[in-house]
């Protein structure tokens, strides 16, 4: 429960700042592209179980295997 408050704080804390998308999103994004725990179709990571779109953004967010 504590995992999921967390995360909506970081989607609005988000949303608040104008849904900006960062180059570091890009970044992130980018890596979670060449990553083999990345599903392509899903658009999520198997690791975290995350959709990757919308974790790559949030300020606190961090790649289970320490990736990015
Ligand atoms: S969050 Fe980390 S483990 Fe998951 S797909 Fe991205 S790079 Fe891979």
């Amino acid at each position: 429960m504590k995992k999921v408050i967390r995360l909506v704080r970081e989607v609005l804390k988000w949303i608040r700042k104008g849904c900006i998308v960062s180059p570091r999103a890009i970044y992130r994004l980018s890596i979670c592209f060449a990553c083999k725990y990345y599903l392509v179709d899903k658009k999520k990571c198997i690791k975290c179980g995350c959709y990757m779109p919308l974790k790559t953004k949030l300020d606190t967010a961090k790649c289970p295997i320490n990736k990015w």
